[in-house]
């Protein structure tokens, strides 16, 4: 599936426990890969939330088909606690090629961040789910003009700027996007600055109905449920939402209606809903 969110584009495949991929096409960067889509086999740059097998089942054939197509092999990245067993697992199926893979998991600490490029960042935030599971935020590092120096003629700026002793800009985080990874809605913290003001913000809603409820099914596997959002979206500053992960115990037919009637009437018009295809079901 496609969409175009806040300028964003993004092409996302996502059913929950069965597979998640999304890639930002723009940025060759992609976020999980439960399965190998064909925007994500163009993505030179991968970070896992997690290592839960619908998260990182594609990657195998990621790394295969990549090498095969003469593709230089992929950035991953993960959180510093994963990085050892992720590495080992691309070992291990390097071996079993026969032909090692030179990919090097990278791992990012809680507090840390790592650049992929384009002047982006990504950074983890903690998520509540999976020991060690993170969501990613993306950032963009951009050079402010001073305020002391704004609505100076363009010459003087140039001259500024050849000025070394002169420092004219500030470096500021424009947060672009934040996706939670798989997470609870209870004890989920999203005030970090650049996870409350991205712009847009991916949430994980696996569980839709009022039965999933009552029986807490959403606590037990550590998800969101549709009834959390309301809570979690009080407190973030987001131009848009987009909900994915969406359990296949739900129709696709009936995953839309579903969500958008218990939306939030504040945020009825920024929400865009990931619908699993049929075809993805398992
Ligand atoms: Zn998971």
């Amino acid at each position: 599936m496609q969409l175009v969110v806040e300028g964003i584009r993004i092409d996302v495949r996502s059913l929950g426990g069965i597979a998640t991929t999304i890639a930002f096409p723009e940025w060759s960067l992609c976020i999980d890969l439960g399965v190998v889509t064909q925007a994500a086999l163009r993505c030179d740059t991968v970070a896992f939330t997690h290592a839960h097998a619908d998260h990182v089942s594609g990657l195998n054939q990621f790394l295969g088909v990549r090498r095969l197509y003469g593709m230089r092999p992929p950035r991953l990245i993960t959180s510093a606690a994963i990085a050892g067993p992720m590495q080992r697992l691309v070992d291990a199926m390097g071996e079993l090629q026969g032909r090692p893979f030179e990919s090097v998991v990278e791992g990012v600490e809680p507090d840390g961040e790592i650049e992929v490029g384009r002047g982006l960042r990504l950074r983890p935030f903690p998520v509540v789910h999976q020991e060690h599971a993170v969501g990613w935020s993306l950032v963009r590092r951009v050079q402010k003009l001073r305020p002391a120096y704004v609505g100076l003629p363009g010459p003087e700026i140039a001259r500024l700027k050849a000025d070394d002793s002169v420092e004219l800009f500030d470096p500021i985080d424009d947060p672009l996007i934040a996706v939670t990874g798989d997470t609870q809605a209870e004890g989920l913290d999203l005030s970090h600055p650049w996870v409350r003001r991205a712009r847009v913000l991916m949430i994980e809603t696996t569980f839709l109905d009022d039965e999933r409820r009552d029986s807490n099914a959403a606590k037990v596997g550590k998800h969101v449920h549709l009834d959390d959002l309301p809570a979690i979206l009080a407190g973030v500053e987001a131009r848009a939402v987009v909900l994915y992960h969406v359990s296949q115990v739900y129709r696709p037919a009936e995953v839309e209606s579903a969500i958008r009637g218990r939306i939030p009437e504040a945020w009825r018009n920024r929400v865009h809903v990931v619908v699993p295809g049929d075809d993805e079901r398992l």
